[in-house]
């Protein structure tokens, strides 16, 4: 992509309204705007960072014999009267007329659209177990839509629900599916831990969060120094216990002492058993030939959470620093004198498409402006590595190697070879 025809609206200082860093630095970078509270546009650099998480979600939900489907975003109210939720939910759900006034609402979430589904087409014990996701925009009509796409009314999830003959295999589909939120966590390069938490509006019996672990974190995790121990302060208030008195205190488990972190909910997975397969009566036949009722898991990611949540862990005064991961681009063709001269026009013309044929996506930045500027917006949207073509190119053949992380190196233009260590 040419920097010049790239329409990446950068910002000097972040708008008033932004008050966490990576609400800050989405705008200044030009990856989103706002179009109303908690509502916003994935602009090129955005979506480009949305996607990469988007796929890793996805390729890791395929390699765990996840099936995906899609879903609607608008879903009729009897469906959600059979759960009762069409009551319980409050004002987050976001409920809507058609022209012949019938009621629908915006889906928050999809339990009874994927139940119904399979209560109608699988029917007995054989064809099972079956885990449905989906990639899909939910829309909660949150009462502090905030901190931009980290809380906001319209956001991307990844929602998967499984349905299992008895408990023992829901079991098993759950730790697959811990184990595939970990593998995903783990490839975008996020720092997290796995905590126990409370079930809230979805229900059921056993549930855990995943949480990147950030000051801005809205919530409150005590965790052991020393083990896996780690629980959602959440739970805790419900059972009754004093936060206050833990810190520093020994870990439940007799491994470590207790610290508080604050955490970003990126994930939360879900044993909910029997609930709504009973209120919707979703049955298959067992091995005896007889109705039985479904167990059922939920595990849910915030796709559009996880772009903000990679950039409150990895950022400094200059900007973004993507893990190479789910960075827009690999590589930014620093150009200095583009538009004067011939010699670096080529040779930066014929980088870029070299690179590209190597399989990296490229930046070029072909734009009339000089070095400092170039560099401050690289540094800005957070591009792992810069190459710069300038006086020294034609002087001597040498480019200038720059890291997002600061490193530094001169390099003959055709020692490609170096360019491709960096990424090892
Ligand atoms: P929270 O406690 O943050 O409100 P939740 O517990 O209501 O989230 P879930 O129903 O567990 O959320 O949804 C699954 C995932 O979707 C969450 O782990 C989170 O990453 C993401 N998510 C939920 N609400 C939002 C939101 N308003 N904006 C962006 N992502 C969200
Ligand atoms: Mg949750």
């Amino acid at each position: 992509m040419l920097f010049s025809k790239l329409l990446l609206p950068t910002l000097k200082d972040a708008p008033k309204e932004a008050e966490v860093i990576s609400h800050k630095l989405m705008l200044r970078a030009g990856m989103v705007r706002k179009v109303a509270s908690g509502i916003y546009t994935w602009l090129p650099l955005g979506l480009k960072v949305l996607r990469k998480i988007e796929n890793i979600v996805r390729e890791e939900m395929d390699a765990s014999g996840a099936q995906e489907v899609l879903m609607p975003m608008v879903q009729p109210k009897e469906l959600w009267n059979e759960t009762n939720r069409w009551e319980k939910m409050g004002p987050e759900l976001l409920r809507i007329k058609d022209r012949h006034e019938r009621d629908f609402c915006l889906g928050p979430t999809h339990e009874e659209v994927i139940t119904d589904l399979i209560r109608n087409n699988v029917k007995s014990y054989k064809e099972l177990p079956l885990n449905i996701y989906q990639i899909q925009t939910k829309f909660r009509d949150e009462v502090r839509p905030r901190y931009g796409v980290m809380r906001g009314r319209e956001f991307l999830m990844k929602d998967s629900y499984s349905f299992n003959i008895d408990e023992a295999c829901l079991q098993s589909t759950y730790l697959t599916m811990r184990n595939t939120y970990k593998n995903i966590l783990e490839r975008i390069g996020l720092d997290y831990k796995i905590v126990a938490a409370d079930s809230g509006a979805i229900g059921g019996d056993t549930s855990e969060e995943f949480h990147v672990l950030a000051e801005t974190g809205e919530d409150t995790i005590a965790i052991s120094s020393e083990s896996e121990f780690a629980i959602n302060t959440e739970l805790l208030l419900k059972e009754g216990e004093d936060i206050s008195s833990l810190e520093g205190k020994p870990s439940p488990d007799g491994k470590g002492t207790i610290q508080i972190k604050k955490g970003i909910e990126v994930g939360h997975i879900f044993q909910l058993g029997k609930v709504y397969a009973e209120d919707m009566k979703a049955n298959v036949l067992n091995n005896e030939g007889k109705a039985s009722t479904l167990h059922m898991g939920c595990y849910g990611v915030g796709v559009s959470r996880l772009v903000a949540a990679a950039i409150e862990q990895n950022n400094d005064d200059k900007g973004i620093i993507w893990p190479h991961s789910i960075s827009p681009f690999d590589i930014n063709i620093i150009a200095i004198g583009y538009e004067k001269d011939q010699q670096i026009a080529e040779a930066s013309i014929k980088l870029y498409k070299d690179l590209q044929e190597m399989g990296y996506e490229v930046l070029l930045d072909d734009r009339k402006d000089g070095y400092g500027t170039k560099m401050k917006d690289s540094e800005l949207i957070g591009i792992p590595l810069n190459i710069v073509i300038g006086k020294q190119y034609i002087e001597t053949n040498e480019v200038e190697l720059k890291s997002r992380s600061g490193d530094s190196s001169l390099n003959d233009i055709s020692n490609l070879k170096t360019i491709l260590d960096f990424f090892k």
